[in-house]
């Protein structure tokens, strides 16, 4: 995740399916060792051939054999990557300060909760109740947070975060049918229950406020390149030669795959594309938007989709990040985070297609805090820091998170919203971004 902004090292090892022979070689690299997960994705490999990288991908980052998010902490110094809230309490301040704006702005609804993607350790989530329950009114009608999480790792941590000092035993599982992993819920002192779920499809119906931050980025791509007229697809083969210490390199398709025929068949990838350009595409941001769209229609509600990205269609953007560095995306897999770029004109349009709910944005996130007061914010716990080293983490924080060189423009904030009709204000930091259909438009 930022989760720095470099070229990304996949496009320069890319080769055709079919077996090419170079004439080059470097010999003599001593392979990775095999983990279980690597001769798992072997195996794979070896029943259907190369795997696509949005499989791969999946199977890397999710995969209970030691997927690299199912143990636990990978965030912060110590970790791979730091994200917004890691690096100051005043970001998920701001964001609970937003969905303060959008309660009031939607006719004060007497029973809410949040849904939260992908909450990482919880400090997004913790920074934000924290600084709701200074507004009664609004908190008192919060009565559940439900955090979808696929890391039974960071399922406790999230745990530790929100409800302070409960362990195991202290968690209800209820089960769900034969298909469904059971639900699990524990509640907090303050009385607002916390369940973690596999998915929205599970989370009860209510009225409801979404995040998703860094979340996006991490669910598969499938990547594909335009080959004279037709587009291929990247895969991921095994590889056998002493030409790297991989055991995996990504590979062309030498024909077009069902996804190609599925996604590229516009007339605007025949006409904008070029030979040698390269389209990311993301099939299960697009389920996940639309379901969110979707529930908030059927509920009421509000959301955020934070993430790094842009508002249009790119390419080889899938990246491998290990101890602050970019590395090989095929190096030893579970071993660094693998994520993409967001496409956040795809997620809009997965919103605007699948639901009524409207989108707005995205604005970058330099824009997005300082409507919310980011500057204010920043004096008051300036004045109030106990040490001149707490007063510089402060101000190195939020200079990260703003300047446009770091992470102020490349991170982007999509809002969506179930708006009843007479309902004319837009979202706060939103006024006159309201987006409409490819269609329409
Ligand atoms: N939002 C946090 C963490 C971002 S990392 C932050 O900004 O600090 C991505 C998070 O999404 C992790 O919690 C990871 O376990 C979770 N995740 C990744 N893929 C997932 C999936 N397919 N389903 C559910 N959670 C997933």
């Amino acid at each position: 995740m930022l989760r720095i902004l470099r070229p990304t090292t996949a496009s320069r090892f890319i080769r055709f399916y079919s077996s090419e022979t170079t004439s080059h070689v470097t010999p003599n690299f001593k392979k990775e060792p095999l983990t279980p997960l690597a001769k798992h994705l072997r195996d794979s490999v070896k029943v259907t051939g190369p795997l696509s990288l949005s499989h791969f991908m999946r199977e890397v980052l999710v995969n209970p054999l030691k997927g690299y998010y199912m143990e636990g902490d990978v965030f912060g110094k110590q970790g791979d990557f730091v994200t917004s809230p890691e690096i100051s309490q005043v970001f998920g301040e701001l964001c609970g300060i937003w969905y303060l704006t959008e309660w009031m702005r939607l006719g004060r609804p007497d029973k809410t909760q949040l849904i939260e993607f992908g909450p990482g350790r919880g400090t997004l989530m913790s920074d934000m109740l924290r600084t709701l329950s200074q507004f009664p009114h609004f908190y008192k009608t919060i009565t559940d947070v439900h955090l979808v999480e696929a890391s039974p790792g960071l399922r406790k941590m999230q745990r530790a975060a929100l409800v302070k000092g409960s362990g195991d035993k202290d968690v209800t599982r209820i089960e769900g049918n034969e298909h469904e992993a059971p639900i699990e819920t524990i509640t907090r002192q303050d009385g607002v229950r916390v369940s973690w779920h596999d998915g929205i499809e599970v989370v009860p119906d209510q009225w409801s406020f979404v995040m998703a931050h860094e979340f996006f980025d991490a669910l598969p791509i499938h990547s594909f390149e335009k080959t004279g007229s037709e587009w291929r697809e990247m895969m991921v083969d095994m590889d056998d030669t002493e030409e790297s210490e991989h055991n995996f390199r990504i590979v062309k398709s030498p024909n077009p795959t069902a996804m190609t025929k599925s996604y590229l068949s516009d007339k605007k990838f025949d006409i904008d594309f070029k030979d040698g350009d390269r389209v990311d595409i993301s099939p299960d941001c697009w389920g996940v938007m639309e379901k969110i769209a979707q529930y908030l229609d059927r509920n009421g509600g509000s959301g955020l989709a934070i993430d790094y990205g842009q508002d249009y269609i790119q390419g080889d953007t899938l990246r491998a990040i290990k101890d602050h560095k970019i590395i090989h995306p095929m190096c030893d897999p579970g071993s660094a985070d693998l994520s993409a770029d967001v496409d956040f004109s795809f997620l809009k349009q997965a919103i605007l297609q699948g639901s009524g709910v409207s989108a707005y944005g995205p604005i970058t996130q330099k824009d997005f805090l300082q409507s919310l007061g980011i500057q204010a914010r920043i004096e008051q716990l300036f004045k109030n820091a106990k040490s001149s080293a707490a007063r510089k983490t402060l101000l190195d924080g939020a200079e990260r998170l703003m300047d446009p060189e770091l992470m102020g423009r490349i991170y982007k904030v999509l809002a969506f919203s179930k708006e009843p009709n007479t309902i004319k204000e837009e979202p706060v930091g939103f006024e006159k971004k309201k987006c409409l259909l490819e269609s329409d438009k």
